[in-house]
């Protein structure tokens, strides 16, 4: 496995960063996590647009264009001879002194990994996923944004261990108003009486990229897509509840806190949607 380290392609074992990187001294950088089928990059100029905003909201300026970000991605994955894959990006600060300043940062350190892809096991999406709420809240978005995708996950990273001690593998993060936000690292959509409902933006989420997806798919489809906030009441007492996420695309929760949803069945529209998706993403990509 080759890597991407700052300009050149380095062997797994020997892709490392100093110590002294604001990134691992303080979470300081920005990141995104990209998926590749049959040699297209899925929705990368999305991804570039919410990485560069996302650098430009805390202040770091990436040191190149999205033509060449791009042109680096599609190399890594050359390189990588893969064709289905992940790719995690990375932009870290750079090197500095101690100190929260990031004046004293050279220049941000780039890295991009592919990896052959770890996909869910089969039985979450034919049986679904049984899931919870989490003591942890989603940051709001008058302190750091949510849609900043920083290398700070402490929030996420509480949910899933929060999750693995109840012995599940997914949780909602709510906001500090008590609605529903997202998942660890997947939006969330519910269907009531037909309509379709995910939390919008300002609730505290991040603006997924397969989230939007599903919303033009939705719109495509016909639904009937509300963007409008949500409890977990409405949760409980949806018809079908589902995530969405790079990762785990489109997937079908079947219980939320000891209340079965539906009849405790991936439902219908969540499988036409899923469908629908995985038809849908070879079209949309860079190869
Ligand atoms: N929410 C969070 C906090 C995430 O980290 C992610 C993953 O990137 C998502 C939602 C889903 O977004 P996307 O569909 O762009 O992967």
């Amino acid at each position: 496995q080759w890597i991407y380290l700052d300009g050149e392609f380095v062997r797994k074992e020997d892709a490392k960063i100093s110590v002294f990187d604001h990134g691992f001294l303080y979470g300081d950088g920005v990141f995104e996590g990209i998926r590749v089928y049959n040699g297209n990059v899925y929705k990368l100029e999305e991804h570039l647009i919410r990485l560069y905003n996302s650098a430009k909201s805390i202040m770091l300026e990436i040191p190149y264009t999205m033509d060449e970000m791009t042109e680096i991605i599609v190399e890594t994955l050359k390189k990588n001879e893969l064709s289905d894959a992940y790719i995690r990006l990375v932009i870290s600060r750079g090197v500095g002194n101690l100190g929260l300043d990031p004046a004293s940062c050279s220049s941000p350190q780039i890295v991009v990994i592919a990896e052959e892809l770890a996909i869910y096991p089969k039985e979450f999406y034919d049986n679904g996923l049984d899931i919870i709420t989490v003591a942890t809240r989603r940051n709001s978005p008058d302190v750091l944004s949510p849609k900043v995708k920083s290398l700070n996950y402490l929030n996420n990273i509480l949910v899933k261990i929060e999750a693995s001690l109840a012995g599940v593998s997914e949780a909602l993060m709510l906001n500090n108003e008590g609605y529903v936000a997202e998942g660890s690292a997947d939006n969330i959509f519910i269907l009531r009486g037909g309509v379709l409902f995910t939390p919008p933006g300002y609730i505290g989420a991040l603006e997924g990229i397969t989230r939007q997806a599903i919303v033009e798919l939705a719109d495509e489809l016909g639904y009937d897509l509300r963007e409008e906030p949500f409890t977990r009441h409405d949760v409980y007492t949806a018809d079908e509840v589902f995530l969405t996420g790079t990762a785990a695309e489109v997937i079908a929760v079947v219980k939320v806190d000891g209340r079965i949803i539906g009849d405790g069945k991936p439902g219908k529209e969540t499988q036409r949607l899923l469908e629908a998706f995985r038809e849908k993403v070879v079209e949309d990509g860079v190869r």
